[in-house]
């Protein structure tokens, strides 16, 4: 059976880390393909660049990698989707198996989200796990706990420490500094063209 990762994040916007890690994700796990998923817009919620331009900019930063696509399937809903009705829409036209990838931070709030049970009967899980990120202990506690509780099954794949994210990226641009190295060069100019990001803190566009 084939296996295909996906990724969701707010991607506002998508970086290297994510970038990096859906990456090695796919190499370590043997996917076809991995799927970035922006999520939608939040009604009444305008801190967060749209859900079409956040979902515009992750395709001209996957653009480059063969092995990487992605999906409309949350960002052209008016509403913000959970997890798993996402995937069980996903499983409908997808032939293969799901790895949901998630960073090490998200690992410790997967008990909370909305109908966690039935999503793990659905997806195994991939956790980009930092080195130092946390101890060990906790992390094989949280993992016992998940996969007794909810027969949750979750790899955990090594990736390098990069400690960026999108609001340090966001800050930068609002700043006037450079994000050379932090985003691929052609979302430096769809940014630039389009003058996003410009006020400080959370664009309002
Ligand atoms: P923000 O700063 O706006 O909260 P973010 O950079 O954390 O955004 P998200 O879109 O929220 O980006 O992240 C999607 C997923 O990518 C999350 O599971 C998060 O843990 C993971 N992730 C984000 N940045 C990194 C990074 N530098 N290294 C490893 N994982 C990351």
């Amino acid at each position: 059976m084939k296996k295909y990762g996906i990724i969701g994040g707010t991607f506002d916007p998508i970086h290297y880390g994510h970038l990096m890690i859906s990456e090695i994700i796919r190499e370590e796990m043997g996917l076809e393909k991995v799927i970035f998923i922006p999520t939608g817009n939040p009604p009444h919620k305008n801190d967060i660049l749209s859900a079409d331009i956040r979902f515009e900019m992750t395709n001209i930063a996957t653009k480059s990698n063969k092995y990487f696509t992605v999906s409309d399937i949350e960002s052209k809903k008016k509403f913000v989707s959970y997890s798993v009705d996402t995937v069980t829409e996903l499983s409908r036209i997808i032939d293969g198996k799901l790895y949901f990838i998630i960073g090490s931070d998200t690992l410790f709030q997967l008990k909370t989200w909305k109908k966690f049970e039935e999503l793990a009967k659905k997806v195994e899980f991939v956790v980009a796990m930092r080195p130092s990120y946390m101890s060990t202990k906790l992390l094989e506690l949280e993992l016992n706990y998940l996969s007794f509780k909810y027969q949750a099954k979750i790899n955990v794949v090594e990736i390098p420490l990069y400690e960026i994210s999108s609001t340090l990226i966001r800050s930068r641009l609002a700043l006037g500094e450079s994000v050379k190295y932090l985003i691929p060069d052609e979302l430096i100019e769809f940014i630039e063209e389009k003058g996003l990001y410009k006020t400080n803190g959370k664009s309002k566009k």
